[in-house]
């Protein structure tokens, strides 16, 4: 559960490129944003400047209310799930899922019972001990999900997460995605080209275009649902 507060947000790369212009954004806590805009438009520098991955050039980055500009990725409290799925090619299942939690020294008892409770929740308990390899695209899509639920984070930042995934797959995992939000009463920040996606997913939409906010709105007014 979290707010999230950015204010004049600037990202210039150190070639001079000013990928982000004055962004600002107030997100409320459970919100479901939605990113959208053409490709190179600044959705992904967006959500690695919030997640700690990018340094903000100028501009205010705030967590519940506390400026969290220079504080460590792993500090922040988020969680990032890619579109690549971003796994451990020679770890298993359990492992790809706890390693957030070993790097942060959890204790073993407490990431053992962590990743069973994700993993149930995700339906992966059968597949603990299986590689990356050794999984369907869905079901690497579903441990990329638990690597970030398992350690409850406020915040979850997701780029494109079900974009490499087939038609019926994306349709199961969207409302899975739906009902993680629900039952995680988390604040979610997530990056697609789909408008299906973003109208079922969505409480707000914003449109990016050339680093710039072009739009915030709710899904039935941007798309002119009745
Ligand atoms: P999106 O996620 O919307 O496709 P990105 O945030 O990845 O867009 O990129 C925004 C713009 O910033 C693009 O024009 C991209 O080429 C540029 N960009 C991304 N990373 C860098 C970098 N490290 N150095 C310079 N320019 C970059
Ligand atoms: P945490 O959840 O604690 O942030 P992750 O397990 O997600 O840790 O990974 C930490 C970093 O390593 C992330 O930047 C992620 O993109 C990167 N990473 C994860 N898996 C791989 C991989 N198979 N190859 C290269 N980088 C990876």
């Amino acid at each position: 559960m979290a707010s999230l507060s950015l204010t004049n947000v600037c990202k210039v790369y150190p070639n001079g490129f000013e990928a982000v212009k004055d962004f600002s954004l107030e997100v409320e806590d459970q919100e479901f944003i939605i990113f959208v805009g053409p490709s190179g438009c600044g959705k992904s520098t967006t959500l690695r400047m919030i997640a700690g991955l990018e340094e903000i050039s100028s501009g205010e980055l705030k967590i519940d209310g506390r400026v969290v500009n220079d504080v460590e990725p792993k500090d922040r409290d988020i969680a990032m799930v890619f579109q690549n799925y971003a796994l451990y090619p020679h770890m298993t299942v359990f492992d790809n899922m706890a390693f957030g939690l070993k790097l942060r020294k959890v204790p073993k008892d407490e990431i053992k019972k962590k990743v069973e409770e994700a993993a149930k929740i995700l339906d992966l308990e059968k597949l603990l001990d299986r590689k990356p390899k050794a999984l369907s695209g869905g079901q690497r899509q579903r441990v990329a999900m638990g690597r970030a639920i398992v350690r409850n984070p406020k915040v979850f930042l997701m780029d494109e997460p079900l974009s490499n995934l087939d038609a019926k797959l994306r349709v199961q995992m969207r409302s899975e995605i739906a009902s993680l939000h629900n039952r995680l009463k988390a604040t979610i920040i997530y990056v697609t080209h789909d408008q299906t996606e973003a109208m079922t997913l969505g409480t707000r939409i914003v449109v990016l275009k050339d680093g710039v906010i072009m739009q915030v709105d709710s899904p039935q007014k941007l798309y002119n649902e009745p």
